[in-house]
This record gives C-alpha cells, structure tokens and sequence, in this order.
C-alpha cells in the first residue's frame, strides 16, 4: 500500500518541521514544493528564473508549473512506496489535480490539517531561521540551534528566508486565506480522509506524536515505525 500523507495549514503552521521528521517514521520522502521551487531559484535555471518574482512577493506559482514539479517527483523511485506532501496542493486546481493522481493509482491519500492560531504563527515566521544547505528549520525563540546562527547538523551558517520579511509574510498568508483554506471544505465535501490537529502550543515532538497516532489510527490505515513507541 502506499502511504500518501499530505500536510496542510498555513505558512508557519509547522508542515515543513512535521515532514522532516515524520519522514524518519514513515520511511518514505518529504516533498516541499517550496524546497523544490527555491533550488531551482537556487539554481537560476530556467523555471527557477520564471518563479523567483513571484515569491520573492509571497504570492502563488503558476498551477500548472506545480502540479508538473510534483507529478514529475512523484515518479521518482523512492516515492512509490509512499510520500509527504507539504506545500502541496495549495489552491483548488492543484487539489483536484492531485486527487485525480491519486484515484487514477488507486492511491488513499491522508491529508492532515494543522490549525494553529494567527498570532502565533505570525511570531513564528518573523522568527524562523533556515539552514540553506539541508533546509532543517528553527526559530530563535521556539527552537533556537545550539549555537546561535548556526545550523546544529552541518555546521552551516543560518539565514532568513527571503519571503519571511513581514511584508510578505502578510501576503502569505493572505493567499492562505483566499486560495488554500477553502480546500478544508473540498476534502470534507469529496469525502477524503481529513484530519484536523491543534498545533498551535505543543512542541514539534509532541505534535509528531500526535500525528503518527493519527497515521497509525484504524481510520487512516497506514503504518509509522519507530518514532511513537515509548
Ligand atoms: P510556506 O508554507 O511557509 O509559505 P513554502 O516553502 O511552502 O512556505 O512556500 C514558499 C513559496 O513557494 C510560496 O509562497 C509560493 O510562492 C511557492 N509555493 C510553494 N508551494 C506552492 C504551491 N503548491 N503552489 C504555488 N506556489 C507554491
């Protein structure tokens, strides 16, 4: 069976720090359409040139641009025993393109909502830190590195997120509101499985304890290792 788990909520709602570490449980791969989209902004190839702009302003790539990125890394070997959606989909179209993916392999996808309250997610993205080699996330107030400004795993200079500057962060989340949130009502009324988590005050350890029980509960059928025994 494959194990699909798409991770939803706003910027800042903790999808990216969940991934990487329910990866390790699931064995299967995180797969960010941010991370992918910034290397190749990284990269300065083509696609990378055409969606810079666009979120350097904290608004949304093209659709189609997305789906493809993501179809295309869904055929990638290590993605077809299972994977972790995060960032992905975010609008209607990406939605019904992905469960049209999905119903055509026969796959049963689980989408988790993490709600967490507006204020605290605005204190978290002002504060957020990222590795810019292995993209692991902190936050100097909620989970600062051991030395401050450098990345605890490979010793890398931390740095701020282009689109974590306040003025974007605002139109971030605008486009959460407008064009993402309506999916909470597009899972319920195509009757995909949704479950919905408070993340807004548990620590990314407790959460990750949470959603492996929900993964692991008799209504999501999938299986996490590890990570939740003990
Ligand atoms: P966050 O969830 O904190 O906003 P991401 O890393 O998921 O951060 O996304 C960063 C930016 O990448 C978005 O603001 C948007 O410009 C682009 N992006 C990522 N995923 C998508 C998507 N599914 N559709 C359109 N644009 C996307």
């Amino acid at each position: 069976m494959t194990q699909a788990v798409v991770l939803f909520g706003s910027p800042g709602s903790g999808k990216g720090t969940q991934a990487n570490l329910l990866k390790n449980c699931l064995k299967v791969p995180h797969i960010s359409t941010g991370d992918m989209l910034r290397e190749h902004v990284r990269e300065g190839n083509a696609l990378g040139v055409r969606v810079a702009a666009t979120m350097h302003a904290g608004a949304l790539v093209r659709d189609e641009v997305v789906d493809q990125l993501v179809e295309k890394r869904l055929a990638e070997p290590d993605a077809q025993t299972g994977f972790i959606l995060d960032g992905y989909p975010r609008t209607l179209e990406q939605a019904e393109h992905l469960c049209a993916w999905l119903d055509s392999r026969g796959i049963r996808e689980l989408v988790i909502h993490l709600i967490v309250d507006y204020n605290i997610i605005v204190t978290r993205l002002t504060g957020r830190r990222q590795c810019p080699r292995c993209g692991t996330l902190y936050n100097i107030v909620s989970n600062p590195p051991r030395v401050q400004g450098v990345c605890d795993l490979d010793g890398q200079a931390l740095v701020i997120r282009d689109d974590d500057r306040e003025s974007v962060i605002r139109q971030r989340l605008a486009e959460y509101e407008s064009q993402s949130r309506p999916l909470i009502e597009f899972f319920r009324e195509k009757g995909r499985r949704l479950f919905e988590i408070d993340a807004s005050h548990q620590t990314a350890e407790a959460l990750l304890f949470q959603v492996c029980r929900t993964i692991q509960s008799p209504e999501a059928g999938l299986t996490a290792e590890s990570a939740v025994k003990g």
